[in-house]
C-alpha cells in the first residue's frame, strides 16, 4: 500500500482444467472472490453438443445469485408435451410437460451448449479461456522461484 512500506499481496492464482459446466462456473466464483483464473479446455474451441439439462432446485438459486437466470429462462427448451410411443413409434399417450418431467415452480430446461454458452460468455471477460491445450504438470511457487534463483 501507498506510504505503508508493504507491497500488496498478488491475488492468488488458480487453474481450472475442462471449460464445460463445473470449470466456468467455478471460474465465476473464484473471480468474484478475487482469484485470477485461467481455464484449460483440451478441445480446441468451446464445446457446444448434448441434449436437454434441467436447471432445478438449488441450481436455480445458483444461475440467479451468478446472474444467468434469464439467459437461462430466454434459451429455455420451452417444451409443452410429452408422449409415450410404443415399439413400432405410433403415440400412445401424451402428457403436458410439466407432469411429464415432473417440473415444479421455476424448474427449466435447456440445451446442454446453451448452458456451456452462457456460462463461458458470462466469465469470458474476467477470465482466461486457453482451448485447445491441457495441463501438462504444476510447479509451486516455491518450486518455480528456487529454478530461478538457481538459473541466475
Ligand atoms: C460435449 C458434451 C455433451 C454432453 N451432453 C450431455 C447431455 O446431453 N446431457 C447430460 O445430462 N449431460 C451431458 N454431458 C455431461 C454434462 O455436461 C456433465 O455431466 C455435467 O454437466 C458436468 O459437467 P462437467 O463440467 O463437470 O464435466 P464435463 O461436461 O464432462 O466437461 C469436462 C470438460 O473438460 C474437458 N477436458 C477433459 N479432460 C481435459 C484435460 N485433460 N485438459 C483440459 N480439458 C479437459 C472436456 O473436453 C470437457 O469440456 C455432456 C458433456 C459434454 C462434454
Amino acid at each position: 500500500m501507498p506510504g505503508t512500506g508493504s507491497s500488496p499481496r498478488p491475488a492468488p492464482t488458480v487453474l481450472i482444467s475442462g471449460a464445460s459446466i463445473a470449470g466456468p462456473a467455478l471460474a465465476y466464483w473464484l473471480h468474484r472472490h478475487g482469484f485470477v483464473v485461467t481455464v484449460v479446455e483440451r478441445a480446441p474451441e468451446l464445446r457446444t453438443g448434448g441434449y436437454k439439462v434441467d436447471i432445478r432446485g438449488a441450481a436455480i438459486e445458483a444461475v440467479e445469485r451468478m446472474g444467468i437466470l434469464e439467459d437461462i429462462q430466454r434459451a429455455s427448451t420451452d417444451m409443452q408435451t410429452g408422449a409415450y410411443v410404443n415399439g413400432a413409434g405410433k403415440r400412445i399417450a401424451t402428457l403436458p410437460a410439466d407432469i411429464f418431467g415432473a417440473r415444479l415452480g421455476r424448474d427449466d430446461e435447456i440445451m446442454r451448449g446453451d448452458l456451456a454458452r452462457i456460462l463461458y460468455d458470462r466469465t469470458r471477460t474476467d477470465v482466461e479461456y486457453v482451448f485447445g491445450d491441457s495441463i501438462a504438470s504444476l510447479t509451486t511457487v516455491d518450486e518455480a522461484s528456487r529454478a530461478s534463483r538457481a538459473s541466475r
